[in-house]
């Protein structure tokens, strides 16, 4: 098997110095216990959170453990009546390595969509199209006409949470680095505007795409560029706190908004986890497989090659390097 091991506690982004890929022997399989072999590896930011010694919504993963992650994968050997060898599957603590022994229990059965490659399972329809689905439909709840404004934009769950809060008729500006990713949102996902957070003041940007405020904010950042957007938000605002990404690698936490804006505009914030609608996917298949059978949300995933891309790979989230859902390939599927 080959394995990445968490050494030592990342400080910044993470160093080579701070996982260790190695090399161990797979173990024999136990009664209900299925061998996995990893075709994808989500990288995701919230990797970069469970490195972290601090109190999160999942334990952090201990020195000398496998790094943990989402992965897709087949089947290759099975003690298990539900799960047979060829079957993919995506294992609920696969982590980053080339094979994971699972127990029958924390595996899920992937089912091809019809016409999409296997990586949608990890993007459109996997947890990213989870995340963007429910946080505009059950947390943003847009109305026609309400302006929404979306950081981390170009990125996988804002790229599709803009697309969706355009079906549901509301208008979108999306904040994202550098003007090919404001391109792509502006003229082939029909934002109605995007700010360059990189090149122009996110604030006198919204202004101007924004002037009669901002009704509804899905955060995926954090930072100033949250603060731009928390200062232009409307009586009776809604945001959805997705991700404070800007915050993930910092060693002190961001200085907070006025709060005193939560009462002066009674403003509604409320934070959520993709996890809590896993058991709700079926509905956001039901409504976003015809969105996309008709072309009218779009999507890009971006693929490393090999296991051992995968340190280097997660710190283009940090940097912006990547166009779309990351992915590491770890074998043939
Ligand atoms: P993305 O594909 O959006 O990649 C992250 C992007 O964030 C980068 O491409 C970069 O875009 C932007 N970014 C990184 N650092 C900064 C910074 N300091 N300032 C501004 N922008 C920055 O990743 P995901 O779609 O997977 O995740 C997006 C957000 O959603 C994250 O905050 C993540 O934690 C959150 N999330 C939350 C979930 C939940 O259940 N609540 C589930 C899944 C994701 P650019 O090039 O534009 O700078």
């Amino acid at each position: 098997n080959r394995q990445w091991i968490l050494r030592q506690r990342p400080k910044g982004l993470v160093q080579p110095t701070d996982l260790e890929l190695v090399e161990s022997p797979v173990p024999d399989l136990k009664d209900s216990e299925v061998l996995v072999r990893t075709v994808y590896l989500s990288l995701d930011p919230t990797n970069r959170t469970w490195m972290n010694d601090a109190e999160g919504y999942l334990p952090a993963v201990k020195l000398g453990e496998v790094m943990r992650g989402l992965t897709l994968g087949v089947v290759e050997d099975s003690k298990s009546e539900r799960f047979k060898k060829g079957d993919i599957v995506t294992p609920m603590s696969g982590g980053w390595a080339l094979y994971a022994v699972v127990p029958e229990d924390g595996l899920r059965p992937v089912h091809r969509a019809p016409g999409l490659p296997l990586t949608a399972n990890l993007s459109v329809l996997g947890m990213t199209g989870l995340t963007a689905y429910f946080g505009v439909t059950d947390v943003c709840r847009p109305e026609p006409g309400q302006t929404m404004v979306i950081s981390a934009a170009a990125g996988a769950v804002g790229s599709i949470a803009g697309q969706i809060a355009k079906q549901k008729g509301a208008r979108v500006i999306g904040i994202a680095g550098g003007p090919e990713k404001c391109r792509w949102l502006t003229e082939e996902l029909g934002f109605d505007g995007a700010v360059d957070y990189k090149n122009e003041d996110v604030g006198e940007a919204l202004d101007r795409l924004a002037p009669d405020g901002i009704d509804i904010n899905f955060e995926n950042v954090g930072g100033d560029i949250m603060n731009a957007v928390w200062n232009r938000m409307n009586v009776h605002g809604r945001m959805a706190v997705c991700g404070l990404i800007s915050a993930y690698n910092a060693t002190r936490p961001p200085p907070s908004p006025n709060f005193a804006r939560i009462i002066t505009h009674r403003l509604n914030i409320q934070g959520f986890l993709v996890l809590d609608y896993a058991p709700r996917a079926r509905e956001m298949v039901a409504e976003m497989g015809p969105w996309l059978a008709e072309g009218k949300i779009q999507w890009k995933v971006h693929v490393d090659e090999g296991l051992e891309s995968a340190l280097e790979s997660l710190n283009r989230l940090f940097t912006g390097d990547h166009d779309g859902k990351l992915l590491v390939k770890v074998s043939e599927e």
